[in-house]
């Protein structure tokens, strides 16, 4: 069995070369090699002794997951999905803007979470990404996009990366880290830690975790004021309810005190979107540095839920803004081609208990 490099974070592949009696800097060279110009064939890295190269073709490759498909959204939003083995399949999306461009990446083939209104969580589970899974959709967009020409250098295509994708970054944490290393590393991405975001549902020891490892930025599904109704919607508040979640989102910030929390709130027709869900949740968050992004819900098939109208979401937003929270409502991108949040769907072969056709009646989540 050959070693797939993209396995390893940066330390990761000077153990590996270390292994092979080979020098860290070779290592690094190597790194630059796959993760700033994207090459995947040893013979091509001309800098490495020919023995090396030899070595490195017998032992090893540098495999991404393949793409499956990749479309083209109206508005420029561009979806791949990835073929992971086994009848999985996740997705991935970048989203084009004026002065940026973000790649939305999948952790996790399905989600063990089930959350109300996702479309992933209806899905099931079937595993976690390997790094060389979730920093090969990053790997393969980037191609795809023309990122590593070396006159894509000045303009990077994409400048910011989201963990935003299908499954929980934080229940797949070694891999998620590892895979945030490699954006973070000067010799592969070199991505500020600031243009690096984790959506967590909030798996409190996890964020503690994350902040001392690699405190990249943090979001927090919140989607709810209080636990009655966010235990029903985010089932993972009845391990970790809000107290806890919001105690950890103030511990998160503690060492970098210019950072904030964004919370996502996914906006719920009749569920979660009235003037007194707004004020709860100034109460709730008052003690916690946040900005909101509110999210507009996005339907799928069989799901119980209908979005808030805009007018709604409008006065949701002031109320917040008023109170002095920089609020933001999230604009649906590439719904056109299934690919705006909560709609990526991939194909999981679930292998938990839950079945996809199962949702929940709204009878069930309305408070
Ligand atoms: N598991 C992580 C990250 C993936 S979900 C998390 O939950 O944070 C990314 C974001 O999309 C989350 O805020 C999630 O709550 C939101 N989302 C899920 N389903 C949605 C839907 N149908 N419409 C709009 N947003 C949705
Ligand atoms: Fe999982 Fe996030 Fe979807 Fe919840 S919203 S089911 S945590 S992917």
């Amino acid at each position: 069995m050959t070693v797939n490099l993209l396995d390893f974070d940066p330390q990761g592949l000077e153990a590996w070369f270390a292994s092979r009696g080979e020098k860290p800097f070779r290592a690094r060279q190597v790194l630059r090699w796959m993760h700033r110009f994207g090459q995947s064939d040893f013979d091509a890295m001309t800098d490495l002794a020919k023995s090396l190269r030899e070595k490195l073709k017998a032992e090893a490759e540098v495999r991404p997951p393949a793409v499956r498909s990749d479309k083209l959204s109206d508005d420029g939003t561009r979806k791949f999905l990835f073929d992971v083995g086994n009848g999985n399949a996740v997705e991935t999306v970048f989203i084009p803007e004026d002065d940026r461009g973000t790649l939305c990446v999948s952790t996790q083939a399905g989600c063990a979470l089930d959350c109300a209104f996702c479309s992933t969580g209806k899905q099931g589970f079937n595993r976690n990404l390997e790094v060389s899974e979730i920093i090969g959709q990053l790997w393969q967009a980037n191609r795809a996009l023309g990122g590593f020409a070396p006159d894509a250098k000045d303009e990077r295509k994409i400048s910011n990366v989201v963990l935003m994708g299908m499954g929980e970054p934080l229940a797949n944490f070694e891999h998620t880290v590892a895979a945030l290393r490699l954006m973070l590393d000067d010799n592969a991405y070199g991505l500020s830690r600031r243009r690096v975001t984790v959506s967590t549902s909030g798996v409190v020891p996890a964020m503690d975790r994350l902040r001392e490892e690699c405190p990249v930025a943090l979001a927090v599904s919140l989607h709810a004021p209080n636990d009655e109704l966010r235990d029903r919607l985010v089932p993972i508040n009845q391990k970790y309810p809000l107290v806890e979640l919001m105690a950890a989102c103030r511990r998160y910030l503690e060492k970098a005190p210019r950072d904030f929390i964004t919370f996502e709130y996914v906006m719920l027709d009749g569920i979660n979107d009235s003037d007194q869900h707004a004020r709860q949740l100034l109460d709730l968050t008052c003690k916690v540095p946040c900005k909101f992004n509110l999210i507009p819900f996005n339907p799928f098939p069989g799901s119980p839920f209908r979005r808030s109208p805009a007018p709604r979401i409008r006065r949701f937003a002031d109320i917040l803004i008023q109170a002095g929270i920089v609020t933001t409502t999230r604009k649906t991108r590439g719904d056109d081609i299934d690919a705006a949040c909560g709609q990526l769907a991939g194909q999981v072969k679930d292998k938990t208990r839950r079945t996809a056709g199962r949702l929940i009646p709204i009878a069930e989540v309305r408070p």
